[in-house]
């Protein structure tokens, strides 16, 4: 007996009903279309994978049920690897087209999606990828790219995806029990206090709630690590996981930009969604960027792996409130603005001159929008291995002064501080005994001494940093890094900014 005819829709990280050109081709194809998402054991147990991310994409995936319902359709989950999952499909269904869009994820995706090509080939299954976010698979160089980007994805039409044409497939009940796929951890199917809940209903309450209100400050507020909680967008883990497309939001800038007084917020947002997409670009052109400097001469750095400075830096336990309410700050709900992200990164590269790979896969682990396109990047820019960005170092008393002068965030998030006067938060071990024991908080006992003399170690740490940046070796690789990771306008800006050094 044959085989019923169906395609497949995978989703990944495009946990969305709109702007979808996979779903899109799907339901015009009319051809019955199972709707299937993967929770991948090997995935799920990746270092830089947490609860709290399985958690958002369960969010996600329950809020596309209940907007499909309304349709009577139904998508449907499993607790498997892809290729075995599609094996089972297989014995029971002819799958014609798998479809899915493309993703520019850590090597352990980048194999998974190769060895599911591989697999479609030989089943003779047609395995379509679209393009996401405007980037381009395999590109090595950034000639005509932004307008590639402009004219191909960000203005282009939406995918429009008629739901009352998409003829899903809906699964015999005995198929599913005959699979007997082991449940989800229960913990993931539990909301859990302080994080942003997943979906795409949720996506576009924060877009409106951002373009109504919250936006008006967004400039004033974007490296205020307290305010920045409510002006910035706090899109991030929706874009990350697909829940609404960068595209969508770009256009419903065009239409509010000319008009609004507010443009200036508007026009900087824009132009974190550019970019956006321009950092994926940087890991889709080069995957190694996760395991390897950019500039390979940096691998002579040989930073600190591990050791009590790392478990400090992670614990939030360094003794620099900034840098430690930012971590504890993560820990309890993912998520922390910019600024005092670059300056996690800074803080231990060069104060504490830790390696940029485990800072890399902690920090993964608690941004609820770990997206690595951008974490990557902006990992090892903050971390100075490039080798053509401005030198960064960010001082976490001087984010103190200039960004929490009253405290508020350091207070909310190391309570051990909250009887001492902001006047003591950036250099809290400089109070005398008598004020420590009048405040409260005895330094070495109640919140620990500084891991290091912040300004003599830099000092030291940036002369062994910049001796290599100005090597021979460092210079040479230049040219080939710019062509591969800057548009073309920038390349003259970096080639004359090489040495250029902040303290921020
Ligand atoms: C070391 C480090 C690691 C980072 N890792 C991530 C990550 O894993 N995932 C992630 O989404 N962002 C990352 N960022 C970028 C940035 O901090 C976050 O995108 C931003 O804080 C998210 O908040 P928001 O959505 O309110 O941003 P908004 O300021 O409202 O910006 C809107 C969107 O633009 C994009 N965006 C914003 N800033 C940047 C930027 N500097 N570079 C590229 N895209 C940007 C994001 O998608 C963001 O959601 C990282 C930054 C640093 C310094």
């Amino acid at each position: 007996m044959s085989k019923p005819l169906i395609n497949i829709l995978w989703f990944k990280r495009d946990l969305r009903l709109q702007d979808h050109a996979a779903l899109a081709q799907a339901a015009a194809d009319g051809i019955p279309c199972l709707l299937w998402y993967c929770f991948e054991p090997s995935l799920m147990a990746a270092p830089e994978m947490d609860l709290r991310h399985w958690r958002f994409v369960h969010e996600s995936l329950l809020d596309l049920q209940q907007q499909l319902q309304g349709y009577q359709k139904k998508i449907y989950w499993v607790h498997s690897e892809v290729i075995p999952s599609l094996a089972n499909l297989a014995e029971h269904y002819q799958i014609q087209h798998l479809y899915s869009h493309a993703e520019t994820g850590i090597k352990l995706t980048f194999d998974r999606d190769k060895a599911v090509k591989k697999w479609c080939l030989k089943q003779g299954i047609q395995y379509h990828e679209f393009p996401h976010d405007g980037i381009i698979r395999g590109r090595k160089h950034r000639r005509a790219w932004v307008e590639n980007l402009e004219k191909a994805y960000f203005k282009a039409p939406l995918a429009v995806v008629d739901l009352s044409q998409l003829n899903t497939l809906a699964l015999p009940k005995n198929l599913l029990e005959q699979w007997a796929y082991p449940p989800l951890p229960a913990v993931i199917q539990t909301p859990q206090e302080g994080f942003q809940p997943g979906g795409e209903t949720t996506a576009w309450r924060y877009l409106h709630s951002f373009f109504q209100e919250r936006g008006k400050n967004y400039s004033l507020q974007l490296s205020k690590p307290a305010a920045s909680r409510i002006s910035c967008s706090r899109l991030s883990p929706y874009l990350a996981y697909g829940c609404v497309s960068s595209r969508t939001i770009m256009q419903m800038l065009r239409g509010k930009l000319p008009h609004n007084a507010g443009s200036w917020n508007l026009k900087n947002f824009r132009s974190r969604l550019w970019w956006r997409s321009h950092f994926i670009q940087k890991l889709e052109s080069n995957w190694r960027i996760e395991i390897e400097p950019i500039n390979p001469v940096f691998n002579q750095l040989e930073r600190i792996t591990e050791g009590p400075f790392l478990e400090a830096w992670k614990l939030g336990q360094t003794g620099f409130p900034m840098v430690d309410a930012s971590m504890r700050c993560l820990q309890a709900n993912g998520w922390v603005n910019f600024r005092m992200r670059a300056m996690l990164v800074s803080f231990a590269s060069f104060a504490l001159w830790l390696d940029w790979r485990p800072i890399a896969t902690h920090l993964a682990r608690l941004f609820l929008d770990f997206e690595p396109g951008i974490h990557y990047p902006q990992i090892q820019m903050q971390a100075g291995l490039t080798g053509y960005h401005t030198l960064r170092i960010y001082n976490p008393g001087t984010q103190v002064i200039k960004h929490d002068p009253e405290g508020i965030f350091i207070k909310k998030w190391v309570p051990e501080l909250q009887h001492v006067p902001s006047t003591h938060l950036a250099e809290p071990w400089k109070m005398t005994p008598m004020e420590q024991s009048f405040y409260q908080c005895k330094i070495g006992q109640d919140y620990p001494a500084p891991l290091v003399d912040f300004e003599s170690i830099i000092a030291i740490n940036k002369d062994r940093y910049w001796q290599l940046r100005q090597s021979a070796a460092a210079k040479q690789a230049l040219p080939k890094l710019l062509e591969q990771f800057c548009v073309p306008k920038d390349i003259v800006k970096y080639q004359q900014q090489t040495n250029t050094y902040v303290q921020e």
